[in-house]
């Protein structure tokens, strides 16, 4: 499955309950979703963090589909296969960890 097939899926799925709930609603169900992503991997709980990560996602696609964004569009022009910011592969950006 390809991201744009990802997204149409969530469309089709849930466009109707997301366009009522608008914008700055779903943002906060995202979050919502983010914070509970970090406690499965806090916990490191493997069956959580698949669920979690799968919510995560999915709540990206429904706020990509309510601002009409094409996430595949937007993913492929800003990673390309190289790091937009060095232009390599792999990154050699200096990180302070
Ligand atoms: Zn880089």
């Amino acid at each position: 499955m390809e991201i744009r097939e990802f997204q149409e899926i969530i469309k089709d799925i849930y466009f109707h309950k997301d366009s009522k709930r608008g914008v700055e609603r779903t943002f906060l169900w995202f979050i919502e979703e983010v914070g509970e992503l970090s406690e499965a991997i806090r916990k490191r709980d493997i069956e959580s963090m698949e669920e979690e990560f799968a919510d995560v996602l999915a709540w990206l696609a429904s706020l990509a589909n309510l601002l009409r964004i094409d996430l595949e569009d937007a993913a492929k022009k800003k990673y390309p296969g190289v790091c937009p910011y060095c232009g390599k592969n792999p990154c050699e950006c200096k990180e302070k960890f």
